[in-house]
């Protein structure tokens, strides 16, 4: 089969745009074919594009023959089809289009890896071996439809309240937190690292534009093999001068409930076809918030599960408490053992100025006040067993006038896990990486 040229063809429409306003008019659209039925006299295609679908309907003798006769279709072809906007109720968006011409652009092996029409189910890594052919799929082109939403209003929040965006390095030449879960990479001819996380760079920035944040890679070298986590992902961190913990809790709740609010303003389709509409609410603000030590009591007294005090909180038991605990919540002031040098202790300085935030059982974020003090910051590092001399030029920045600060990383695939009810965090980005998957 010959392929079509595109030459000066183009849309003129997206299908979305193509509502009962247009009746009567003639579009140019272009997408691939979800799906279409051929009922002798009747055809019937679904164009979809990464915007929606329109249905095309070539009726036998209303469209030209040679159109009825030769046009060849097969699942997820590229075509571009020029033809009449005419209302019909049961199409989607209410409308149907009559081609007057069709460009097969591109086409597609007769069986497909997966299946395109959202009539079976695939395996997830069959899926995930053939991406960008799955990212088409109307879960999918909704899943990252509110991601898009979530990205721009988490965006449009910062920037509305004095943020500025910052870029940090990807490639370092030390380890952030300890040197575990790092890749090393080579630069040149010495070992560096990829980024664990923008942590440094995002407090030495905030001691010289006040507000900054960034949505960014981090790279992780665990090898877990859990539904939640990933070797890459995008954080969106944040960092504010002259605050302390209880200022991010309130700015990382406000920025919640503002993403929210879009994504069901913008995205209600989207959440439709993920079946969220009636879960993906907005929240109550203020989010409750627990300390660690009351959360450790009702783990206690209502899961039966022992914690000892100072252990991080198992997996098995944030289950149990989602069933206490369904929504968003806080938990603060952790034992400073199990948290980072660049946390403040608390006055007690068993405890620290820190806090995670949850859905359910899932951790979305950590933040917490940090340690201003250079001083201070040396003893909290020898204190974890690190080298200062490592962190020598960050060390510096704290001689020129560090003000107090505090922040938050949030992991965007963790969240968007949840707004959308995935089970799988793999479902959450578009190519992921996991100890065993580096490609596509
Ligand atoms: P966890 O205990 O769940 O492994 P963490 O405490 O090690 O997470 P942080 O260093 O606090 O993670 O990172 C901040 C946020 O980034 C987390 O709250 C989470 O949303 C996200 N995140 C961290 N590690 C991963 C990962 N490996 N995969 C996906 N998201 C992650
Ligand atoms: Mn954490």
């Amino acid at each position: 089969m010959s392929l079509d040229e595109m030459a000066d063809w183009r849309k003129t429409h997206l299908t979305k745009e193509v509502t009962s306003k247009l009746i009567g008019q003639e579009v140019v659209l272009g997408g691939w074919i979800r799906n279409f039925r051929d009922l002798g006299g009747l055809k019937f295609i679904n164009l979809q594009d990464s915007y929606g679908e329109r249905q095309i309907t070539m009726k036998k003798g209303v469209v030209s023959d040679e159109l009825f006769n030769n046009t060849k279709l097969g699942y997820q072809y590229c075509i571009m089809v020029r033809g009449k906007v005419k209302k019909f109720g049961n199409a989607p968006g209410g409308i149907e289009i009559i081609p007057s011409e069709i460009k097969i652009l591109n086409k597609t092996p007769d069986k497909l890896p997966i299946d395109m029409t959202g009539e079976t189910t695939t395996d997830l890594d069959l899926r995930l071996n053939n991406r960008a052919l799955d990212l088409r799929s109307v879960r999918n082109q909704a899943i990252f439809a509110i991601r898009g939403e979530l990205i721009k209003a988490a965006r449009e929040f910062l920037f509305d309240n004095e943020f500025k965006e910052i870029y940090t390095p990807k490639i370092i030449g030390s380890a952030t937190e300890g040197g575990t879960e790092l890749f090393p990479i080579m630069y040149f001819d010495r070992e560096a690292f990829l980024t664990q996380s923008a942590q440094l760079y995002k407090e030495q920035l905030s001691g010289v534009f006040e507000r900054v944040f960034e949505i960014g890679p981090s790279f992780r070298a665990e090898k877990s093999h859990t539904k939640r986590h990933l070797c890459e992902i995008v954080q969106l961190d944040i960092e504010i001068a002259f605050a302390d913990m209880t200022d991010v809790l309130k700015t990382l709740e406000e920025l919640i409930y503002f993403v929210i609010k879009n994504i069901r303003n913008n995205q209600l389709g989207s959440l439709k076809i993920l079946e969220m509409e009636e879960k993906t609410l907005l929240p109550e603000l203020p989010f409750p918030r627990y300390t660690y030590d009351q959360i450790l009591d009702l783990i206690q007294k209502k899961c039966k599960i022992p914690i000892e005090w100072g252990e991080d909180i198992s997996t098995e038991a944030y289950r149990e408490l989602e069933n206490i605990l369904p929504g968003y919540y806080y938990i603060t002031h952790w034992p400073m053992a199990i948290k980072p040098f660049y946390i403040m202790p608390s006055k007690n300085p068993k405890y620290s100025e820190s806090f995670d935030l949850q859905k359910g059982m899932l951790e979305l974020s950590s933040g917490g006040t940090r340690v201003h003090n250079k001083e201070h910051l040396i003893s909290a590092l020898e204190l974890k067993g690190l080298n200062p001399i490592a962190f020598e030029s960050h060390l510096n920045t704290f001689d020129f006038g560090m003000p107090p600060h505090a922040g938050l990383g949030l992991g965007i695939a963790r969240w968007l896990t949840v707004l959308c009810g995935l089970n799988d965090i793999r479902e959450a980005v578009m190519y992921p990486r996991t100890p065993e998957r580096l490609t596509p």
